[in-house]
């Protein structure tokens, strides 16, 4: 299949970007998005990276994007959105709202992770359905300003990436390992984290690791600010080691957006959400 994935807006905090709320949009359409490239790659699709990261407006970003799917013929073109203005569930739309199979499994799909099903919806209005040439849909895969959010989080953007994945081709066969991101290091964070007595049961956590690579980044940034901590620096201050991490977290897939995550390590909000999400993870698990 020939394919063009658009990861929606531009980054976060750009002039295009997406919508905030307990999560924000920017950052996870690039999550969900790269995710799912990285799937139709190594299942042997040819993928065509559609994102526009940075544009002077919404609508350049929009003609950027539309210009990029142009450039080669295109069996889909599917757009990652996350919705906002107080909602539950997901929803697709497709020119029309013609509710071809991809669009229908992909509302099944992410029903089936826990979301509620909104349908296939007439997107003839938005730019990017409209104006691509091949059959296209726009993904809103849940809300960003509801208890969608926390759902989102503990299902993963892995989890939500393969089950597009999954209702696109109705291929179930198992994902290859390589398109996972996991890392041969996550025996060497997880015992860090015991040694720093941030959790006590290593196998069980290097099975999560494994499993979730949204719980492998959170392991490895709670191990460094840990460390930095014990040394008496601030996390903020470790410009160059954060410069490291986010090289070392885009070579592995986590993250796709090397400024944007410097920028988000080099203030504490990031920090709170991981200790209070971790805290939370070590009370329930
Ligand atoms: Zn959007």
């Amino acid at each position: 299949m020939r394919i063009g994935i658009n990861c929606g807006h531009t980054v976060s905090g750009q002039p295009g970007c997406g919508a905030v709320g307990r999560i924000d949009e920017s950052v996870e359409t690039r999550s969900v998005g790269k995710e799912l490239i990285k799937i139709f790659e190594a299942k042997g699709h040819a993928v065509y990276d559609c994102t526009n990261d940075y544009a002077s407006s919404t609508s350049e970003n929009l003609a950027t994007i539309v210009a990029m799917a142009e450039r080669q013929p295109l069996d889909l073109f599917v757009s990652i959105h996350f919705n906002a203005g107080g909602g539950k569930g997901t929803e697709v739309y497709t020119y029309g709202g013609k509710a071809f199979d991809e669009a229908v499994n992909v509302c099944k799909g992410l029903a089936a992770l826990g979301f509620r099903n909104r349908g296939v919806k007439d997107g003839s209005s938005l730019y990017v359905v409209r104006r691509t040439s091949a059959r296209a849909m726009l993904i809103e895969v849940c809300f960003v300003d509801t208890d969608d959010a926390e759902k989102y989080r503990s299902i993963g953007y892995r989890r939500v990436a393969e089950a597009i994945y999954a209702a696109i081709t109705n291929d179930t066969a198992a994902i290859p390992a390589s398109a996972s991101g996991n890392s041969a290091d996550t025996a060497v964070i997880v015992n860090e984290l015991k040694s720093l007595g941030i959790l006590s049961n290593t196998d069980l956590w290097i099975r999560y690791c494994g499993k979730d690579s949204n719980i492998y980044w959170f392991c490895r940034k709670l191990r460094d600010y840990a460390y930095a901590k014990e040394k008496g620096e601030t996390a903020e201050s470790e410009y160059g080691e954060i410069n490291d991490i986010a090289w070392d977290l885009n070579y592995r897939g986590v993250i796709s957006d090397m400024m944007l995550w410097e920028k988000y390590m080099r203030n504490d909000t990031n920090v709170y959400w991981l200790l209070r999400k971790g805290l939370h993870w070590c009370r329930t698990h």
